[in-house]
């Protein structure tokens, strides 16, 4: 991929968020450093990151899409009452492998799943 200062910021924006961004939310906050940024260049710079595999495309069950750091040991849970997405590490979920082997027959390098439901602070509403 050729080097360009507009995906260069992008791709950081994406790497230092934590909270799962819409293009939306990133070009926001490119803006700020490249103010006449378009949000159809930042949705084309963000669709070739996550072509190349250097950043996440998270599908959400209503068609949008998020955005997110690529990492192999972070599943994701998706609360349908405060629309937020929270990381749910592979860890808790090491005996899946045990048992998907076991029952199925198939071997797992990675998962990439999508929890929905109520997140602990919605729960306590
Ligand atoms: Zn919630």
């Amino acid at each position: 991929m050729k080097y360009s200062k507009q995906r260069d910021v992008i791709l950081n924006t994406v790497l230092s968020s934590y909270n799962h961004p819409t293009a939306e939310e990133i070009y926001e906050i490119v803006r700020k450093e490249i103010p006449n940024i378009s949000l159809g260049t930042v949705y084309r710079n963000l669709n070739k990151l996550a072509e190349a595999g250097i950043i996440k495309k998270i599908q959400m069950s209503n068609g949008n899409f998020r955005f997110d750091r690529q990492e192999d040991t972070y599943n994701h849970f998706y609360c349908k009452q405060c629309d937020q997405i929270h990381d749910i590490p592979s860890s808790n979920f090491k005996d899946i492998n045990t048992i998907i082997k076991d029952k199925i027959g198939y071997e797992i390098d990675i998962f990439d799943t999508m929890f929905v439901g109520i997140c602990k602070n919605c729960q306590n509403k």
